[in-house]
This record gives structure tokens, sequence and C-alpha cells, in this order.
């Protein structure tokens, strides 16, 4: 595809060029403005589902770029987590004559309609992060391995406690993301995988008895609503016992949970603070692990997802076929949807250094 639009745009040549200048700064809501893509290749829709989480910024900057850097041009909108916001946004876009879309769903089941208006429009569909579920049109996804980010905290858990060594019982609570996001259950059944033995024999005990997905779940993954439930489930489960582990599937959940936590005097001397997961390595989670209080997160590289779903978009249009490393895995109720998975990577106070900041995702000074 880029040799081929290489040669089209030689014989282009100045109007190809003008096209490109016509473009510049225009073509992408919440992205970098500069025009570094030729835009030959036409406009990528690209949805995502909220500006709250810095990952989902991350992701949209990352991916304009990508495309650009690829000769696209870009329109980049952000649902912020409203699902009728974000099926009209998709629908603009579809008008709009974008050649792919990139779409991060807020919610897995409300895009089927317009997916069908996208199809009907030819135009390829490449779920990010997040599968859809319920249409055969979506072609491609690119995530990381959900599971292995709930195996990756329950293991963090059970390692700090010293499970393996026979140490316990332990006190634990359970959170889950959004019941209308795909990946939750795979985070959770993830987790649930390796944390159950444990509960089965009673080394770990959820106080509040809530261990069901349903009634773990946070809608819209929001921190506030994991902090009403952490201060009730501590109101009443915990008025003569500790709290010695959270499972929690995302950093902003977390400093929710942690709030809750501190209100109730943990971090004290008397009262350390529990183990904590997380997930994203967001900036305030990093600094949190730093100082003590969070105890793990789960980091994705978003420049590789971007990556991922960028070189998909570019096969596709190019009648090619996207590299994929899972074609079994993610049926969506009306297909397998063939994907590319990225590996996530566990990080504490003992990696964070030389992940993060060796790997480029921050600056110390981001830190400090
Ligand atoms: C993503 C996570 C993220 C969560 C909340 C999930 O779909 O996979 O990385 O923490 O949404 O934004």
């Amino acid at each position: 595809m880029r040799n081929r639009r290489a040669a089209l745009a030689a014989i282009a040549g100045a109007a190809s060029l003008a096209l490109a200048l016509t473009a510049c700064g225009q073509d992408s809501e919440g992205g970098s403005k500069e025009n570094t893509g030729s835009a030959e290749g036409g406009t990528i829709g690209i949805a995502m589902p909220t500006k709250s989480s810095e990952r989902w910024i991350a992701d949209g900057n990352n991916v304009v770029k990508d495309l650009r850097s690829k000769g696209y041009k870009t329109k980049l909108v952000y649902g912020e987590d409203d699902p009728d916001q974000q099926v009209s946004q998709i629908e603009n876009l579809i008008t709009q004559g974008v050649k792919a879309l990139i779409v991060a769903a807020i919610d897995n089941k409300s895009l089927n309609n317009v997916l069908q208006q996208a199809k009907d429009a030819n135009i390829p569909v490449i779920a990010y992060d997040r599968l859809i579920l319920g249409t055969a049109n979506v072609d491609y996804y690119a995530s990381f391995d959900n599971t292995k980010v709930g195996e990756l905290q329950a293991t963090y858990i059970v390692d700090k406690l010293g499970l393996k060594d026979g140490k316990g019982p332990f006190n634990i609570e359970l959170f889950a993301g959004s019941n209308d996001d795909n990946n939750t259950k795979y985070f959770f059944n993830g987790a649930m995988s390796v944390l159950k033995p444990y509960i089965d024999s009673k080394k770990l005990v959820v106080q509040s008895g809530q261990t069901g997905l349903t009634q773990v779940t946070t809608l819209r993954w929001d921190g506030a609503t994991a902090q009403k439930r952490m201060d009730d489930i501590l109101t009443k489960s915990y008025k003569s016992k500790k709290v010695d582990a959270v499972l929690s599937p995302y950093d902003g959940i977390s400093i929710g949970i942690l709030s809750a936590l501190k209100s109730d005097d943990y971090g004290s001397k008397s009262k350390p603070l529990p183990v904590l997961t997380g997930q994203d390595a967001e900036l305030a989670s990093v600094k949190s692990i730093i100082a003590g209080q969070q105890t793990q997160t789960v980091y994705k590289d978003t420049r590789e997802l971007a990556k991922i779903a960028s070189n998909m978009v570019d096969a596709v249009l190019g009648g090619k076929k996207p590299e994929t490393n899972d074609t079994t895995t993610y049926d969506n109720g009306s297909k397998v949807v063939p994907a590319y998975l990225l590996e996530p990577v566990n990080v504490d106070k003992t990696n964070y250094q030389q992940v993060l900041v060796d790997g480029g995702y921050y600056k110390e000074s981001d830190l400090g």
C-alpha cells in the first residue's frame, strides 16, 4: 500500500501536495494538529470512549500519529462515556466519507446498527482494545491479552500475601470493570482463575460475600462509584476486621478505592494499606505506587496498540490481510474476530523505572 501510494503521490505531484496542505490542521479533533501525512490515503475515523482517562487520550494521539505517518488524514472523536453520543459520532464519520473506522466501544452492544451503516458504505471496522459484540461487521480486533491482565493482578496478590508459602487466611475484596465492556469478564475471569482456589480453601476470605461478576462490576469504570462501594463494604463488613488485598481492574478505580481506605484510617501505622492492584500505568497511580500506596498496575503500551491498529487499517485498505496472532479467542457472538493481542506487563515499585522510564513511556520528571 505504501509503495502504491508513493507512486500515486508522485504522479499526482503538486495536486496531492496542495490537497495535503489544505488539510493541514483541520482533520483531527483532539489529536495533534500538525500535518505529517500527505493525506492521499483518505481519512480514517477514530472513535475513542472518553477523555476522562489518560490512556484513551494517549491511544487517540498515538493512532493519529501512526496513521498520519502512513499518509492518512484522521478524524478523532471522544464519546465522553455516552453510548448514544458515540453512535452519532460514528454516524457522522460515516457521512463524512471516512475510508475506515477504528472504534474503542463504550457499550459493546450498542453499535450494531451504526456498524451496519458502515458495512453498507463499504467501510472496514477495527475494534480497538474492546471487542464489539453481536455483529459480523467488525473486521479485526487489536487488543492486549485481556485474560493475562487479570492473571497478572491476581498472581501479584498471591505472591505479595505469600499464599504459596502457606500464609493466610487473608481478607480480600473484588472489583471489576464496566459490565458493558467486553474486556471486563476477561480481566475478572483471568483473576479469578488464580484467586478461586484460595477462596475455595478459605485462605482468601471475601468478607462482603460479593464474589460474582455481576455483584462487583463498576459502571463506566468510574472511580467515585468504586469509592462508594468500598466505603459501604468497609462499613458493613470490616468493623472489627482488616482488608488485606483488593483486586482492582483499573487505576482510576484503584484511586477511588484508595480514598475510601484512607478515610477509614488505612495507611496509618496500625492499619497498613492492603495490596491494591490496577491497570494502565496512569500517572496518578504510578506516583501512588512510588509513594507506597497503590501496590501494582498492569502496563499496556498504547504506542504499540496504536501501531497494530494503524497497520490493520493500512493492510485492509491496501487489499492485504493484516497480521493477526489469535484467531480463536474472541467470538463476538456473530463470528470469531481475528485479533492481534499484545502482552501486558506487571509493574510495581521494583520495576517501574526500568519498564516505564527506560521504556520511554514516562520521563523521570513526570513522576517527580
Ligand atoms: C481497557 C483498560 C482500561 C479500561 C477503563 C478497558 O477496556 O482495556 O485498559 O483500564 O477499559 O478505561
